[in-house]
């Protein structure tokens, strides 16, 4: 039986997999969330001890995914998005690290996106899709360059990434600018909101319906699935009856795919999610009241790909637990508190605490982290020390420390290299410059239908 998915707003209607992902967000603005979830068996879960991480992803995504994708593409979707490693590090006390920072874009947004890429693409050619679709996104960081680098190259598919020319990190902007074929990169002179905005409204004009215009943002519930398969994948290799993890978390996709993990039968005790100075969750779990903060009065920290005042993914968590939240982050229906503090500890962590667990982990473990893993970091520890827990923890890795060497310097730590980076350093950029005006977007826009043959 194929999994159907429902808004987070609860509207009557069903969809399948393919209008879920095609899609982005359902007709009434919520989220797609599967209605529910397969169980593995512990005895496949147990299989997965001696088996690598595609082989892991492939019978993940097959529980998940079956009807809707034949058997032997999803063997070779989960080949070609994991050519890569995913090490486990372990340190006294049961205490993990589960690195997910070696993926092309050196970010665990490869983990998502690279799959969903590939159901896209299938999706779209198996309707019959000679025109092909464009992915339109706006970015300031992570998301864009795991995008860009996950739709690089598949034939039939266009990429246009907006980001602020000013609000980029020279290193992040290569990442997009670098890849040129199917991939656009335009600077606005503007902010990231003004990117978003441009965005949003190319997503809803209808002279543009022609492009085929689909999102990689991290509603998709294309990009949520497979983000299930590296809890599978940890639990597998490294043992015991049951197991926490330590998620840093923005806008929560990382954290509901635990969750939709644990539903899948995957014996998970706790989840601890470490959020920055952001710290709307865990107000809102102590206190009952959820009040999501506008994105200009997010707070600005080290993790930065974690600034986040209303996780997007709440709306899921809310459905998961029984709730229904709007897309302006209003509660209709409370979600079961007292299940979700069962089930979750989470822990906001300053700027200043960042800085020192990254000292203090390599003085203590020679673990090298980056703010977002410290953030995790902390909460493993945190949480170890509240409750002297005795099965393993395991905290994510989002990101290569690579990719902070502002931070390392700051701290007076050496900033550690990747080759990786060091040899986009060297590439060309290639990227288009325009002023922040909807109307010139437009036209460009429009100038590619023609060029495509769309038009
Ligand atoms: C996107 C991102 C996060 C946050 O993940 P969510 O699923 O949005 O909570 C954490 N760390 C890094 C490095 C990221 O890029």
């Amino acid at each position: 039986m194929a999994l159907l998915y429902q808004s987070t707003k609860r509207s009557e209607g069903r969809a399948r997999f393919d209008a879920a992902v095609m899609g982005g967000t359902a007709p009434d603005k919520g989220l797609f969330t599967p209605v529910s979830l397969p169980r593995i068996h512990p005895r496949e879960i147990a299989a997965m001890r001696d088996e690598t991480y595609p082989e892991i992803a492939y019978r993940v995504t097959r529980a998940l995914l079956n009807v809707d994708i034949p058997d032997s593409k999803l063997h070779q979707i989960a080949q070609a998005s994991y050519n890569f490693a995913v090490p486990i590090q372990g340190f006294e006390g049961g205490k993990y690290v589960m690195r997910l920072d070696q993926g092309p874009t050196l970010s665990f947004k490869d983990f998502g996106m690279r799959p969903m890429a590939h159901y896209m693409n299938y999706l779209n050619s198996a309707n019959g899709g000679e025109k092909g679709f464009t992915i339109l996104g706006a970015t300031s960081g992570d998301t864009g360059s795991a995008a860009a680098t996950a739709f690089h190259d598949l034939p039939g598919v266009n990429v246009v990434i907006l980001f602020p020319e000013d609000g980029v990190v020279p290193l992040q902007r290569k990442q997009i600018t670098t890849l040129r074929g199917n991939v656009t990169a335009i600077a606005i002179d503007g902010t990231f909101d003004d990117c978003q905005d441009m965005v949003k409204k190319a997503f809803a004009d209808p002279d543009l319906k022609a492009l085929n215009l689909s999102s990689a943002n991290s509603m998709n519930v294309g990009r949520l699935l497979p983000q299930t398969i590296y809890y599978f994948y940890a639990f597998a290799k490294i043992g015991g009856s049951k197991m926490s993890f330590a998620i840093p978390s923005g806008n929560f996709g990382n954290a509901t795919a635990a969750i939709m993990a644990k539903k899948m039968g995957l014996p998970v005790d706790k989840l601890i999610i470490a959020v920055n100075e952001n710290d709307e969750f865990p107000l809102f779990l102590e206190s009952g009241v959820y009040s999501p903060v506008p994105s200009s009065a997010t707070k600005h920290c080290p993790s930065n790909a974690m600034d986040v005042g209303h996780p997007n993914n709440l709306a899921r968590i809310a459905y998961f637990y029984g709730g229904t939240m709007d897309e302006k982050g209003r509660m209709e229906v409370m979600p079961d508190l007292a299940a979700m503090r069962q089930d979750i500890y989470t822990i906001s962590v300053s700027n200043r605490r960042t800085g020192e667990v990254m000292q203090e982990a390599h003085a203590k473990y020679g673990l090298l982290l980056e703010p977002h893993g410290a953030v995790a970091w902390e909460g493993l520890e945190r949480y170890a020390k509240a409750t002297r827990i005795q099965s393993p923890i395991v905290a994510l890795e989002t990101a290569n420390p690579a990719k902070f060497p502002e931070e390392f310097d700051r701290l007076h730590m050496r900033a550690p290299q990747h080759e990786t980076l060091t040899k986009i350093g060297e590439l060309h950029e290639g990227f288009l410059r325009q002023p922040n005006d909807y109307g010139i977007f437009k036209e460009f826009l429009r100038g590619q239908m023609r060029r495509t043959g769309v038009l």
